[in-house]
C-alpha cells in the first residue's frame, strides 16, 4: 500500500513538472515574440526597485489595510509552502513528517508558525472574496468595467476559494494528525513528542468521537489533497492571472528606468528630422536602411517586456480606477489593454498548439482585440503607470498602437489632424505664425 502511495506521487511529481515545463515554455516563447530591448542597465537599481516593489509590496501600501493584507496572503502563502518540501520528500521515501525527529524544538516552532500564517491566509482570503462579491469593490464590478467579464471574476474567485480549502486541508491534516498521535495509533505513536500545534489543537475536539480507521483516512485524504492541491495550483498559475505570484520580480526587476513622461522617442523619425533641420549631417557612405513598421499593429512589434507586462498584470484595475479617460466614461481601461495584449498571445499560443509554429489567425491586436476609439482617449498623463502595483507600462502599448494607426493607416481623429499640420507649419500646435509668438508682449507695460 505504501509503496502505491509513493509510486502515485512520483507520478503526480512528474507530470506536474512536464506539464510545468511546457508551459512555461510556452509563456516564454509568446513573451520572446516582442521586439528586442535592453534593459539590463544599472543593475543595482533594478534590484533595489525589485526588493522595494516586489518583496516589500511598495506600493500596494498606499492604502495600508489592503496592502497589509496582501503581504499577509503573499508572504504567508509562500511560507506555507515551505512545508511542501517535507511533504514531497514524505512522498517519495514513504516517510511520515520526515524532519520531526531531526530537527527537536525547531519542528514544533515551524509548524505553528506556517499554522499562523495558514489561519491569516484564510481570514483574508475571505475578506477578499467578501470585498469582491458582497460589498462589490467598484473597480472589480462588470457593470462598470467591461473587461471583468464572467472568466476573470471567476478566476479570482476559483484562487481566493482554493486557497482557503488548502490552507484548510493544512490544518485539518495537521488536527487529525495530532489525533492519532495522542492515542498512540500505529506509526503515528514514534511522533508523541512533537507534541499538539498552536491552531489546529482547536480543531481536534471535531475528531473526538471518530474510530482510528476514519481518522486515518481523514489523515491520509488531507494530506492528499494539500499537495495535490498544491501541484494543481502550480500548473493552475500559468493559465492564471496569477501568475504575477511569480512574475511580478522578474518584471519589477527589469522596470523602465526612464524619468516618467519621458515618452521614447522613435530613431528613425528623430534622425529624419535632425538630418531635415541640419542638426545632423548624413553619412554618404552609410547604407540607407528600410524603415521597419512605425508602431505596432500586434504583438511582434511591441518589445518583448510590453509582453511580459501582460502576463504579469494582475487584473486589479487600480490603474484604471486612476485613469482620467476611463474616470470621465471614454471607453479606455488600461487594464483592459494589458488583458487583451495577454489574450492575443494566448491566442497565438493555442494557434501554436493546434496548428504548427507557424500559423497565423490573420488576427491583430490593433483591431481585433483593442479599438482605436479607445487608444485615441488616452491623455498620456501616465497615472496608470504610477498606480500598477507591478510597475507594468500600459501606455507604451498605447502609444505604440496609436503610432502604428497614425504614421501607417495616417488614420487620427480630424482635429489631431489640425493640430499636427500646425506643428509642422507653425512648430506649435496651434494656428498661428510663428512670426506672431510675441504678439502677446505688445500689450504689456503699455
Ligand atoms: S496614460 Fe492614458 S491609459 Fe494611462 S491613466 Fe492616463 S489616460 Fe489612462
Ligand atoms: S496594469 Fe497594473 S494596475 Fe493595471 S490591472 Fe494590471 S496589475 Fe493592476
Amino acid at each position: 500500500m505504501l509503496i502505491l502511495q509513493q509510486i502515485l506521487f512520483v507520478a503526480a511529481l512528474a507530470a506536474t513538472a512536464w506539464v510545468l515545463t511546457r508551459r512555461i515554455g510556452l509563456i516564454r516563447r509568446a513573451i520572446q515574440l516582442g521586439r528586442p530591448e535592453n534593459r539590463t542597465d544599472r543593475p543595482n537599481e533594478r534590484l533595489n526597485i525589485m526588493l522595494r516593489v516586489a518583496f516589500g509590496q511598495k506600493k500596494m501600501m498606499t492604502n495600508v489595510t489592503v496592502g497589509l493584507m496582501h503581504f499577509v496572503i503573499y508572504v504567508g502563502f509562500i511560507i506555507v509552502n515551505i512545508e511542501v518540501l517535507e511533504i514531497a520528500l514524505d512522498g517519495i521515501f514513504g516517510t511520515h513528517r520526515l524532519f520531526a525527529p531531526f530537527t527537536g524544538a525547531v519542528y514544533p516552532f515551524l509548524i505553528n508558525t506556517f499554522e499562523i500564517l495558514a489561519l491569516g491566509v484564510w481570514i483574508v482570503c475571505a475578506v477578499f472574496l467578501i470585498r469582491r462579491f458582497v460589498t462589490k469593490v467598484p473597480r472589480f464590478q462588470p457593470e462598470r468595467h467591461r473587461e471583468m467579464t464572467r472568466w476573470p471574476r471567476t478566476d479570482a474567485a476559483l484562487i481566493l476559494t482554493f486557497e482557503i480549502l488548502l490552507m484548510t486541508a493544512f490544518l485539518t491534516w495537521n488536527a487529525s494528525d495530532s489525533v492519532l498521535r495522542e492515542r498512540g495509533v500505529g506509526h503515528y505513536n514514534e511522533l508523541k513528542g512533537v507534541g499538539n500545534f498552536v491552531i489546529s489543537q482547536f480543531l481536534m475536539p471535531l475528531f473526538a468521537n471518530w474510530s482510528d480507521t476514519a481518522l486515518v483516512v481523514c489523515e491520509r485524504f488531507m494530506w492528499w489533497f494539500h499537495i495535490l492541491g498544491i501541484l494543481f495550483f502550480a500548473v493552475y498559475l500559468t493559465y492564471s492571472k496569477h501568475l504575477h505570484i511569480v512574475l511580478a520580480f522578474p518584471n519589477t526587476y527589469f522596470s523602465d528606468l526612464k524619468p516618467k513622461g519621458e515618452i521614447k522617442n522613435m530613431p528613425e523619425i528623430t534622425k529624419e528630422v535632425q538630418l531635415a533641420l541640419g542638426i545632423m549631417q548624413a553619412d554618404p557612405n552609410e547604407t540607407p536602411v528600410e524603415p521597419g513598421r512605425f508602431g505596432a499593429r500586434d504583438v511582434r512589434d511591441l518589445t518583448w517586456k510590453n509582453l511580459m507586462d501582460a502576463y504579469s498584470c494582475t487584473e486589479c484595475g487600480r490603474c484604471t480606477a486612476a485613469c482620467p479617460a476611463n474616470i470621465t466614461g471614454k471607453k479606455l481601461s488600461p487594464r483592459k489593454i494589458m488583458m487583451d495584449t495577454r489574450d492575443r498571445l494566448e491566442d497565438i499560443q493555442q494557434g501554436w498548439q493546434q496548428n504548427g509554429p507557424d500559423y497565423d489567425d490573420g488576427k491583430t491586436l490593433l483591431g481585433d482585440y483593442i479599438t482605436a476609439e479607445e487608444i485615441n482617449a488616452c491623455t498620456t498623463c501616465q497615472a496608470c503607470v504610477q498606480e500598477c502595483p507591478v510597475n507594468i507600462n500600459p501606455l507604451e502599448i498605447i502609444l505604440q498602437l496609436r503610432r502604428y494607426k497614425i504614421m501607417e493607416e495616417a488614420q487620427a481623429p480630424a482635429s489631431w489632424n489640425a493640430m499636427f499640420s500646425n506643428v509642422e507649419n507653425n512648430m506649435a500646435p496651434w494656428k498661428f505664425s510663428p512670426g506672431d509668438r510675441f504678439n502677446w508682449a505688445d500689450q504689456v507695460n503699455k
